[in-house]
């Protein structure tokens, strides 16, 4: 089977890939403006186009008609951007994966489109969030971090609309807080803004800085071990009939956690897997201080999986663990890390850990 991950530089891309390649049948086609983070995956075993398909329209179509089946990852996905370039995150986030929609449906290829938990966005009912059942909710224009919600939110309504005319083969999915080695970038001690928590978490303990809780840290996200998501992915390439045209959230209902737990948490797996207390501290800033103006945050409830675990996938691994492999990957790079700290969760084999 030949499969193009579009975005395969990217967090999740990257571990697609990895995980991908561990069946000799399958023929990788990756494409990224960059391949930083494929860096360690041998390069003769998949093909890379290191180009930006919003200029290079000629080398989406020609990938596109070369697949089996296509995974579309191509998004800004940081609060930050959302408030300080929207215009980029409409254009990026709804034009161009709309046109990586309309060449799915010109070559008659199976697109599997990552959107977000964000969609939810305020949505409150004190119920799990539910594909099928839970209104989306999100806060007014002038708070612009809810172009990003607004434009995956459209990305659904067009891609089904399609589905359902019976133009476009289509799952998509609604990825909750997967965590991993490779998350976004790390920045340098006070930074603001850029990466997602889990990043700035982890640079303010690498490098001492401080551990910014914006807005006290009381709201909830549930965290997912990036491995469960390569789970996850396997159910949608193995059962293109039972998932076509379906949303999909994918998460860990179990791993629910408010900010400030997860800040205290990581504290606490540092002490464990380096022997030594964090210099970081725990300082509060306001939303708008640390991302600009136009922010608002989302109290975000945790997914319903029973439309997952009816396909037979459920997320195995808990928020300590999935915390610990991912700040094990930094303190290692780190040369942090002691040499009694537990070892992985997973067992790596070969060219990455597997994803079941
Ligand atoms: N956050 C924080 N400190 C940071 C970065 C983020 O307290 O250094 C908060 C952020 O305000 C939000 C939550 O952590 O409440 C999750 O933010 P993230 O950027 O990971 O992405 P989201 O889940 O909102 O898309």
């Amino acid at each position: 089977m030949r499969i193009v991950i579009l975005g395969a530089g990217g967090f999740i891309g990257s571990h697609l890939v990895e995980h991908l390649l561990c069946d000799d049948r399958t023929r990788v086609l990756a494409l990224d403006v960059t391949d930083e983070k494929l860096e360690s995956i041998p390069r003769d075993k998949y093909v890379l186009h290191q180009a930006d398909v919003r200029h290079t329209p000629e080398i989406l179509d020609s990938v596109v008609s070369e697949a089996d089946v296509v995974v579309d990852l191509i998004a800004y996905a940081n609060p930050s951007i959302y408030v300080t370039s929207p215009i980029k995150v409409f254009e990026l986030n709804f034009m161009q994966n709309l046109r990586v929609a309309e060449a799915c449906m010109k070559h008659r290829k199976r697109l599997i489109q990552y959107s977000s938990a964000e969609v939810y966005g305020k949505a409150d009912r004190g119920q799990l969030y539910s594909e099928e059942t839970t209104d989306l909710v999100h806060g007014p224009v002038n708070k612009q971090r809810w172009i990003y919600a607004s434009a995956k939110m459209l990305l659904e309504r067009v891609l089904y609309a399609h589905g359902e005319a019976g133009d476009l083969d289509c799952t998509i999915v609604r990825p909750f807080n997967f965590v991993g080695s490779r998350f976004d970038y790390l920045v340098p001690a006070g930074s603001m803004g850029g990466p997602r928590v889990f990043a700035h978490f982890m640079s303010a303990l690498l490098t001492g800085g401080p551990m910014y809780l914006v807005d006290g840290g009381s709201v909830h996200r549930a965290f997912m071990h990036i491995s469960d998501a390569n789970a996850a992915f396997q159910v949608f390439l193995d059962r293109p009939e039972e998932t076509r045209n379906e949303i999909f959230n994918v998460g860990n209902p179990d791993n629910n956690v408010t900010i400030r737990e997860a800040a205290s948490l990581m504290i606490d797996l540092f002490e464990e897997l380096t022997g030594n207390s964090p210099t970081s501290e725990i300082t509060e800033v306001s939303g708008e201080e640390f991302y600009g103006r136009g922010y608002e945050d989302a109290d975000r409830l945790p997914p319903d999986i029973s439309k997952m675990r009816r396909l037979g996938w459920a997320p195995k691994r808990d928020i300590r663990t999935t915390f610990r492999d991912a700040m094990r990957y930094y303190l290692d790079r780190a040369g942090l890390l002691a040499v009694s700290s537990p070892a992985l969760s997973h067992e790596v084999v070969g060219l990455g850990a597997k994803g079941t």
